[in-house]
């Protein structure tokens, strides 16, 4: 692990935040450098503080502790990050025997000294009782790969020589607190504490010190690993079977089928879906390969901390059968067996505990499955893509855990206790979930405006999105909008061509390999051509049939194998056209394609009901786009239209504001806000059209 203390670097941060005292702005420096390397902490994990001395509002001095807020990411903590606490009074919380979790948690929240602070780390109190003015905690693997063992003990001493204090695992809070600050003073050249099967704590009268104390102690359990596994083979391979020939089309069935199994109405009545992340890198497919792959599913976190994130156990899919129905059988029955485990290791530990708690989701998070690597499950991407992060660093630790002796984890009891900690399960919030979170919806034609429109309300109802375009530079400009207005992980974009159907299918795998399936099919995907039937050259008529009708059909055709996997229903909705109804003159090929279009739909309506697949159309006419995204179908036939008649751009809008009866613009959110009306199944509806024109009494379908 190198050390990234940068002199440089350091003094460009004491100057970045005004206001800001220098020995904070360090702070923030070393604690970025923490949370960017993923061997100390993932996603959240760990905590830094510094105490500092200020001058209060009625001009008393008084000693704060800035500790990192509650689920803050260290790699991007910035000053809001971290919250100030009142720490002489903090410190005599020590002289407490005990310490209730909700006297606790409240004792956090109003020591705090400004009231819009987060609610700091629920480790606070150990940063606080410690005398040293900067605190690093972390995670890190190399030290979790030592404590985690039946003689760990011996192996952190002879790995970290003296100067390190080892203490049994103890739940943060008060009693973890009072037993290291007490360690601590009983030998004050100490340089850290290790926890077992939790982390390891360094500390230092200045940033540098603490952080580099961390390097050298994670440095010297790192070595003393490689010298023990080195020259010793890892795995025993499985010689029965091998690596999936086609990785992105394993994965996708994989995800697919997985989604599909896990997805359960929740006790709300609401209906959940899962996101997947798939990892193939090499050493993660020898693993599943191997003869140790399912011990690495049956043993449980490197730290309780993670517990929130994998479950305490995998699931290990010995092999993936070539036919559908029985890898779905076969998901079923071993998520069937680990939702068991689960119920009987909730209620143990409750009758064990003698206290009242909700049970949580009962289903996986990490799978290994063998030829293809780690799956893991999420309810939003970001939480897919933190469970395979840190199912990916347990898998290799255990690994070398096993090499150095035993790997022996912390007992159900305490992860239990972890698991259910209201403080815990603050970090994952509350808020009861969007409408569509859990679902992934693709748009084709994602670039143009209404595909825009559409991706734009699709994620503020928390579905995931992937726009697709042959526009690559357009597609690009909408992804980076969207991204900056929503999560960024809920946005993808992908390339393909609605006209070549093999172009599709594997468009369709590539999209469930990485996230899991689809939900929400929304063929948009159009181009006009403005030319009398006399004047229309045959091959511009085959060129509109082939985006608009025929784009249709290889979508549609593509997502029912996936539906079929997936077996949760879903929905397609058309973006179908107002000249549907209502045809112009001179636009030919754009409408006979897309009445074909809204043929095929309806025939769609009828053959996937079967499958819990609905299949409406939306029928806009004259949407414009805006400054950002603009309308191409517009861009390609608004000039000749303000010419016919003698009309600018506003003037335009205008002319077709004016044409319907509500007098109204019709806009792309509004075509959105139908797509999202239709994908969250608010009423049983199929087959049917609905107009987003402001009202044209022509177009009334019929
Ligand atoms: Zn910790």
């Amino acid at each position: 692990m190198k050390n990234a203390f940068n002199e440089t670097a350091a003094k460009e941060f004491a100057g970045r935040y005004p206001g800001i005292p220098d020995e904070l702005a360090l702070r923030i420096y070393t604690s970025r450098l923490i949370g960017r390397d993923p061997g100390l902490v993932l996603h959240g994990g760990g905590n830094t503080s510094v105490k500092l001395r200020f001058r209060n509002i009625v001009g008393e001095e008084q000693e704060i502790l800035y500790v990192k807020g509650s689920g803050v990411d260290l790699a991007s903590i910035e000053p809001g990050g971290f919250s100030g606490l009142d720490l002489s009074f903090l410190r005599k919380l020590r002289n407490l025997e005990c310490l209730s979790d909700e006297e606790m948690e409240n004792q956090l929240e109003i020591q705090r000294v400004e009231s819009s602070s987060l609610s700091p780390s629920v480790e606070a109190l150990l940063h606080a009782f410690l005398p040293h003015k900067y605190i690093d905690h972390t995670h890190a693997d190399s030290v979790l790969t030592l404590t985690n063992q039946k003689h760990g003990e011996d192996l952190v001493k002879e790995a970290l020589g003296s100067r390190v204090a080892v203490l049994p695992y103890t739940m943060s809070g008060l009693p973890l607190a009072k037993e290291v600050v007490s360690q601590y003073e009983k030998n004050t050249n100490l340089e850290a504490i290790i926890i077992f099967n939790h982390g390891i704590f360094t500390f230092g009268e200045d940033a540098r010190t603490s952080y580099e104390k961390m390097i050298h102690y994670v440095n010297r359990a790192e070595s003393f690993i490689q010298k023990v596994i080195q020259g010793k083979t890892l795995i025993t391979p499985r010689t029965d079977i091998a690596p999936c020939k086609d990785m992105v089309a394993s994965a996708a069935r994989v995800a697919q089928t997985v989604r599909g199994v896990c997805a359960h109405q929740t006790s709300d009545g609401s209906f959940r879906r899962f996101y997947v992340e798939t990892r193939n890198e090499p050493d993660f497919v020898k693993i599943s390969l191997s003869k140790e792959a399912q011990a690495i599913c049956d043993s449980g976190v490197l730290t309780p901390d993670h517990v929130i994130r994998t479950k305490n156990r995998m699931l290990y899919i010995a092999s993936i059968p070539e036919n559908d129905n029985e890898l779905k059988e076969m998901v079923k029955r071993k998520v069937e067996t680990f939702k068991q485990d689960y119920h009987r290791y909730f209620h143990d530990q409750v009758e064990a505990k003698g206290v009242d708690r909700e049970e949580l989701d009962p289903y996986p998070r990490v799978f290994i499955v063998a030829g293809l690597g780690l799956v893991a499950l999420g309810f939003t991407r970001q939480a897919a893509l933190i469970a395979a992060d840190i199912a990916g660093h347990t898998v290799r630790a255990k690994l070398h855990a096993g090499m150095l002796g035993k790997y022996a984890p912390i007992s159900d009891s305490h992860v239990f206790d972890m698991e259910y900690w209201t403080l815990q399960q603050k970090k994952l919030g509350k808020a009861s979930p969007p409408p569509l979170q859990g679902q992934v919806a693709v748009i084709t034609g994602g670039a143009g405006a209404i595909g825009f429109g559409i991706a734009d309300r699709l994620l503020s109802a928390g579905s995931a999105v992937v726009l697709s375009d042959i526009d690559e530079p357009r597609l690009q400009k909408a992804r980076s909008i969207l991204a900056e207005r929503y999560e960024e992980s809920q946005v993808d974009v992908i390339t393909f061509d609605v006209t070549n159907y093999s172009s599709v299918e594997k468009a369709f795998d590539e999209i469930s390999s990485r996230l899991g399936g689809i939900d929400i099919l929304v063929p948009n995907a159009g181009i006009a051509h403005v030319a009398k039937i006399e004047d229309l050259d045959p091959d511009k008529f085959d060129q509109v049939i082939a985006v608009n009708l025929k784009g249709t059909f290889t979508t549609i055709k593509a997502s029912i194998p996936v539906f079929k996997r997936q077996g949760t229903g879903g929905n397609i909705v058309v973006i179908s056209s107002k000249n549907v109804f209502d045809p112009g003159a001179a636009f030919g090929a754009y409408s006979a394609s897309k009445a074909g279009a809204h043929q095929i739909s309806k025939i769609a309506a009828l053959e996937l009901a079967e499958l819990g697949v609905r299949v409406n159309m939306i029928n806009p006419d004259a949407v414009f786009g805006d400054e950002e995204i603009s309308s191409k179908l517009w861009d390609l036939i608004g000039p000749d239209r303000m010419k016919s008649r003698g009309l600018d751009y506003e003037g335009l809008k205008e002319y077709y504001r004016n044409r319907n009866l509500l007098k109204a613009s019709v806009l792309s959110e509004h075509v959105g806000n139908a797509v999202v009306f239709f994908a969250s199944n608010q009423t049983p509806t199929t087959g049917a059209a609905l107009p987003v024109d402001g009202g044209i009494p022509a177009a009334f379908p019929r």
